[in-house]
């Protein structure tokens, strides 16, 4: 029966587990330390590792688990990652037939130039797009970019459970409150996931449902989210684009 084990790394990274009783992949690891200390303490074969894009935090890990486990890498075609044995994209879809799951790959630039995504079995691994209650900084794409890749992830059911790279939800809940101060069900959220936080445990996964009704960069539309954007602003605009746009400028600086 497949789990997913969050293994922390650096000060806020999840390396997502995804094991059975017998053998193991793992998504974005950054650090392979704690990757093989898990290994080894369950008795676990490595049979995979998925990256969602290039950046260190995610994928620093990869050379050094090799060593140990010569497995299939996948990662995004479009980046500059050597480890790479398996370079994909959007519309491919990766097996992993020891683990029974498989898992169809969406494109989702904006973060990084060719992000990508893992979605199958109810279950979204996406990175430093999508995150709880937020989503990643624009580095390589263009804002726009970012707010497609976010529709696309937000069109898909609302049960899937989403695994995100970072532990961010508690500030990205004090931002999202500054957007949408009346927002019962952010306010809800606020205070479950502080006790989860309290209690030092995940406040991942979440679900696309979840982040529908709490996330302010896919509430786009919301009367709420388009005054809160004007007054930050200081002109009044309701395209989704541009309200997304003027979001992200403004999280950089809260
Ligand atoms: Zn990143």
């Amino acid at each position: 029966m497949l789990e997913i084990v969050p293994l922390r790394a650096f000060k806020d990274n999840y390396v997502w587990t995804l094991r059975d009783a017998r053998v193991a992949a793992v998504v974005d690891p950054g650090d392979a330390r704690p990757v093989l200390d898990y290994l080894a303490s369950e008795n676990l074969r490595l049979v995979a590792i998925l990256a969602t894009h290039h950046h260190q935090d995610h994928v620093g890990g990869i050379a050094e688990l090799l060593q140990e486990y010569p497995v299939p890498v996948y990662g995004p075609r479009g980046e500059p990652i050597t480890t790479l044995t398996h370079p994909i994209r959007g519309g491919d879809k990766v097996v992993l037939k020891e683990l029974d799951v498989s898992f169809e790959v969406l494109d989702i630039p904006g973060h990084t130039r060719a992000h990508i995504a893992y979605y199958g079995a109810n279950m979204l691994f996406c990175g430093d797009t999508l995150f709880a209650c937020g989503c990643g900084r624009v580095f390589e794409g263009t804002a726009r970019q970012l707010h497609e890749s976010l529709e696309k992830l937000t069109a898909l059911p609302e049960q899937t459970r989403v695994y995100c790279g970072h532990e961010y939800t508690l500030a990205n809940i004090a931002f999202a409150k500054a957007v949408e101060p009346d927002n019962a069900a952010l306010l809800e959220r606020e205070a479950s996931d502080s006790q989860l936080r309290r209690d030092n445990r995940p406040t991942l996964p979440s679900t696309i449902g979840r982040e529908k009704a709490t996330n302010p960069f896919l509430r786009l539309n919301r009367p709420a989210v388009i005054q809160s954007a004007n007054k930050y602003l200081g002109r009044r605009i309701s395209d989704p684009a541009g309200i997304f746009a003027a979001l992200r400028e403004w999280k950089n600086q809260f």
